[in-house]
């Protein structure tokens, strides 16, 4: 699938350079309101920009070293379900901030009796006069603990069937009432949270599209969460690809033995099937067609292929491997320097030395293995991915509801 851009002189191109002309080092703001942060988006917080223009302004910030600001869960998540259902005056009030990157959003959705059976939330939202009273416990709220507002789900009739009786509201994240506890996972960082509502009071303006359609508009954001984290690199888009990591192994002298050399073959190929998919997954989204469950095709193997990539480059780095900031390159280039790996000259062991060093001060892999079982959790599990592809892809029975 060839995306043929329009060449340097192309107008399209010069349009985003002399603004770029004009704001060398633009702010989030500035990049927001020239609709370059969500240029698919329609006006006037996108450009409602077709494929290649989309792909010009993409190609065109790269190339100035200009980063959109940083926002996922508003920006991926929050932003289109607000575009989907969300009232004028939410769109205008919420998504300024939001795609400025001035506001962060997080998503409180999961709980600790409802993960992938979301429907059994039990958090609730009682009426109270103009507002919404809250109580419950949210749980693996990533970036809780910096957000401006969050997504929130709540039950706000308990007597309907599961799916019918929830509702969607923003939530403001500095409520009385609300208390953020951190959730410090094995790499050491902090990013989830669980979160707790006592009596949190919020304002009746903040319920999103009407009482009871919270399962659908939870869909469209899972919808998008999919889409979201279906990027390039192995852990959800970010961090290095398989090509990467044969790159790494060529650079140092090659695969050690012919196991290896057989599972980065393997890993080479799935990536290109993914890039694929994922160009596919693209072309669908920007023509305007919703995320379907095909994205959880991509998804399925995307999350096995990111944590195949992180266990080789464990192997790789053999006994070093157990420290932390190692990388694949670690053991190869003890190896060469020993001389059980075919290097051909001195150049290339130098060279190989050079990067290892450079491996060895860098957290990308050892973090990445550490994170790497929670891409077949996030997002949908690997389990119920395969649920979403017999049932909504192949047409199989659907799985029997025993709640
Ligand atoms: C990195 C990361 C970030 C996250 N960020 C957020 C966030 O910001 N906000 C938020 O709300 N949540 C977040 N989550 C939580 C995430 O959505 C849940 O972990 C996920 O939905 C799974 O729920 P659970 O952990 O309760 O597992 P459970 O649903 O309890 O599943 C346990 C096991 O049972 C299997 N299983 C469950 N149901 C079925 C079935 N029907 N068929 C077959 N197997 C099944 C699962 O596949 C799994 O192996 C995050 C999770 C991760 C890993």
């Amino acid at each position: 699938m060839d995306i043929g851009l329009p060449g340097e002189d192309s107008l399209e191109r010069h349009a985003v350079r002399e603004w770029l002309e004009r704001h060398p080092n633009p702010t989030g703001r500035e990049l927001a309101e020239a609709g370059y942060v969500v240029p698919h988006w329609p006006r006037p917080f996108g450009l409602a920009a077709g494929p290649i223009d989309q792909l010009v302004i993409d190609d065109e910030l790269r190339r100035a070293g200009v980063r959109r600001p940083i926002n996922p869960i508003g920006i991926g998540w929050a932003g289109p379900t607000l575009l989907y259902a969300g009232s004028e005056l939410q769109k205008e009030r919420w998504i300024w901030p939001m795609i400025s990157g001035e506001e962060i959003w997080c998503q409180l959705f999961s709980e600790p009796e409802a993960g992938s059976d979301l429907a059994s939330l039990r958090t609730t939202a009682v009426r109270d006069g103009d507002a919404w009273v809250v109580n419950g416990q949210k749980v693996w709220t990533t970036i809780a603990h910096l957000a401006k507002y969050g997504i929130l789900l709540a039950r706000t009739d308990p007597t309907a069937r599961k799916h019918r009786g929830i509702s969607y509201f923003i939530c403001p994240m500095d409520a009385d009432g609300i208390t953020v506890n951190p959730l410090v996972d094995m790499t050491g960082r902090h990013a989830f949270n669980e979160v707790f509502f006592d009596n949190v009071k919020i304002p009746g303006d903040h319920l999103v599209g009407s009482v009871g359609q919270g399962w659908e508009l939870a869909k469209v954001t899972l919808g998008n969460e999919r889409v979201s984290l279906s990027g390039e690199g192995a852990l959800w888009g970010q961090g290095p690809t398989a090509e990467d990591l044969v790159d790494s192994v060529i650079r140092a002298g090659g695969p050690p033995d012919r196991v290896t050399r057989e599972r980065l073959t393997q890993l080479w190929a799935e990536g290109r099937v993914l890039r694929i998919l994922r160009l596919r997954g693209i072309s669908a989204v920007l023509a305007g067609k919703s995320p379907g469950p095909e994205a959880s095709v991509r998804k399925a193997l995307a999350d096995t292929h990111g944590r195949e990539i992180m266990d080789l480059a464990k192997d790789l780095a053999g006994p070093y491997g157990t420290l932390n900031g190692t990388g694949p390159l670690t053991r190869l280039s003890q190896a060469s320097s020993e001389g059980s790996v075919c290097v051909s000259d001195d150049s290339v062991g130098a060279v190989t030395q050079e990067r290892a060093k450079a491996d060895s001060t860098d957290s990308t892999w050892s973090d990445g293995f550490l994170f790497s079982p929670a891409l077949t959790v996030g997002g949908g599990t690997a389990e119920v991915q395969r649920n979403i592809i017999a049932e909504k892809v192949l047409g199989l029975p659907r799985e029997l509801d025993l709640s």
